[in-house]
């Protein structure tokens, strides 16, 4: 099978420079991840899985190596490409869930969908399935500081499938959330990926790290090792 992976980074670098100062956030990384892959990134805070998230993700462009999304060159698109690239195939979750405070739960969700090709008569319906098959139905009037950290994720998931995307970027989605409730937002995700979606999570926790098939881990900038798993390991 000569498929072309969906993800194909070859020596993948993101510097920051400032007075003066070269640092080298990411250097050289080489990956592929195929579509459907359930894949975890690990590493100390400060390793770089921020700054591999947001080229992975098109929020960034690199300073070295060479990113092909689909067997497409990033480096060629214009910035509108990037962005409705973004907006049609990628999903986004923070750890601090970026929802706007003064939005409802519902309002929040079909926010993208004002950028999208899908008719404005559709948008709450569509906005409202994906709240249900996240469990948020029930508080589609509520607003962000009305809801329990939990809540908060479960809606910025359901706003970054209400496009639905093929992949699903998370950056540490668990990072504010008790254990139980970590679990219970894991839980979606591995929902997400049986259904066919492409999940690449950052997370510093080795047991949500797990049930990912593969595991990438960076160290100071640099891929050390990878993991591959013959299947889920849930408990
Ligand atoms: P992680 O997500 O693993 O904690 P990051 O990707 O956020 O790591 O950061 C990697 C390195 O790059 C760190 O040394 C960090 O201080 C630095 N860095 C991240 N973002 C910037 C930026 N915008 N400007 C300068 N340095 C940055
Ligand atoms: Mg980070």
């Amino acid at each position: 099978m000569s498929e072309t992976p969906l993800i194909e980074v070859s020596r993948l670098s993101r510097s920051y420079f400032g007075e003066g100062t070269e640092t080298k956030a990411l250097q050289n990384v080489s990956l592929r991840i195929t579509t459907g892959q359930y894949v975890s990134i690990m590493g100390a805070s400060g390793s770089g899985k921020s700054t591999l998230l947001h080229l992975l993700g098109l929020l960034d462009r690199p300073t070295g190596g060479t990113y092909l999304l689909k067997g497409q060159d990033t480096s060629q698109l214009t910035d509108e490409q990037l962005a409705t690239t973004r907006n049609e195939e990628l999903g986004f979750v923070f750890q601090s869930f970026h929802l706007l405070p003064r939005a409802s739960v519902l309002q929040n969700v079909m926010l993208p969908l004002h950028y999208s090709s899908v008719p404005q008569s559709e948008h709450e319906e569509r906005a409202t399935g994906v709240l249900k098959s996240v469990h948020m139905d029930h508080r589609l009037h509520h607003r962000p500081d009305q809801l329990s950290g939990g809540e908060k994720q479960r809606t910025a998931i359901a706003r970054a499938l209400v496009n639905n995307p093929p992949i699903l970027f998370a950056d540490e989605p668990t990072g504010n959330l008790d254990s139980k409730t970590g679990e219970t937002v894991m839980d979606v995700l591995d929902t997400l990926h049986s259904q066919g979606r492409t999940i690449i999570v950052i997370t510093h926790d080795s047991h949500a790290a797990a049930r990912a098939e593969h595991t990438f881990r960076l160290h100071d900038g640099k891929l050390m090792d990878t993991e591959t798993r013959e299947a889920h390991n849930h408990e």
